[in-house]
């Protein structure tokens, strides 16, 4: 495991209200240097905005955001290019984020050039050995996007984050459009440049299973709130939250090539517009004890390391099973 003195925080964040759905709400967040936080919720639960707000692709209602010891709440033109260099993307579907007519030396070169990092031949060969870093063949540098396969198209986009030496990577469910043979590949690569480089990392993922073996924390978040924070391996060997738990159980087994959304949770997460009183979670869960889950949200606390927002969250889940309601 790493050890991330509490000192070297790359990221610190605390939101209020995010755009009009309140997409993201009280939701605070701080990543340390080298450190992979993993997100992780169902559709719409708030993750992509969370990672948009962070990088000023959206300006939230309130709040501040502190990268590397700094307010980027307000930043003048040049900062903000400053930090356009500091905050790559890397997003679901490599297809629509790499533009079809330029090659694909031009693509991963762009940001080179933008940045006034390289110009010319000596662009070319920065670009060659991205290529080679990513595991593509650099003799392939005057081809274009469609030339490739969906997981090659995503080292791309990888190659394109990389090339300008960002201090943090947000990836926005990264693996999500491939197929589960190619997510392993291409989580391996992420982890590996990621030991290499030693930036910082966001991995946004609606399944669980995905962040497993590259998030140093995992956030579970339902409705644009966190439900659940913790080092990773202790989120899966003692997940506190009915949420957290109830997305494990949802994984599919290992040799099942289903990539789809699908949760054991019924129904739908409700409208963010209109969210759920006191814990916004209370219409699904299944251990919902009564009128407290209605009526008053839970904190999220604990200790540092793991914190739960939920009103069961200090007894066992034998304890909770035993009050769990009939059938539910
Ligand atoms: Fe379920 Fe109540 Fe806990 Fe919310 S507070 S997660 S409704 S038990
Ligand atoms: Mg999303």
């Amino acid at each position: 495991k790493k050890h991330f003195p509490a000192d070297d925080s790359i990221v610190d964040k605390i939101l209020g209200r995010s755009n009009s759905v309140h997409a993201v709400n009280g939701v605070s967040l701080s990543l340390q240097r080298n450190e992979i936080v993993g997100v992780v919720g169902e559709s719409g639960c708030g993750k992509s905005t969370l990672g948009r707000t962070l990088s000023r692709l959206y300006e939230p209602t309130s709040g501040s955001i502190f990268f590397n010891g700094k307010d980027i709440s307000s930043l003048s033109r040049k900062e903000e290019k400053k930090l356009r260099k500091e905050i790559q993307f890397i997003f679901q579907d490599p297809h629509s984020s790499l533009n079809p007519r330029r090659k694909i030396g031009e693509l991963i070169g762009q940001p080179l050039e933008v940045h006034g990092i390289a110009t010319g031949s000596e662009k070319r060969e920065q670009v060659k050995q991205l290529l080679r870093e990513v595991g593509l063949d650099p003799g392939q540098i005057d081809r274009y996007p469609h030339e490739f396969s969906g997981g090659q198209r995503q080292r791309i986009g990888i190659a394109r984050a990389l090339a300008v030496k960002p201090k943090l990577i947000i990836a926005d469910e990264p693996v999500s459009a491939l197929d589960v043979s190619v997510q392993a590949q291409i989580i391996n690569l992420l982890k590996r440049i990621q030991d290499d480089h030693g930036f910082s990392m966001i991995f946004i993922a609606h399944d669980l299973r995905v962040v497993k073996h590259i998030s140093d924390r995992v956030f579970v978040m339902y409705l644009g709130e966190i439900m659940e924070k913790a080092q990773t391996d202790d989120l899966y060997d003692n997940p506190q939250h009915p949420y957290t738990r109830a997305l494990l159980e949802a994984i599919p087994n290992i040799d099942s090539e289903s990539n789809r959304e699908d949760t054991i949770l019924t129904g739908d997460p409700p409208d963010p517009i209109d969210p759920p009183s006191g814990c916004p979670f209370h219409t699904r869960c299944p251990e919902y004890i009564g009128d407290i889950c209605e009526n008053e949200k839970p904190p999220l606390e604990g200790a540092t390391d793991h914190a739960v927002s939920c009103h069961w969250k200090d007894r066992s889940t034998k304890e909770r099973l035993e009050h769990a309601p009939p059938g539910g």
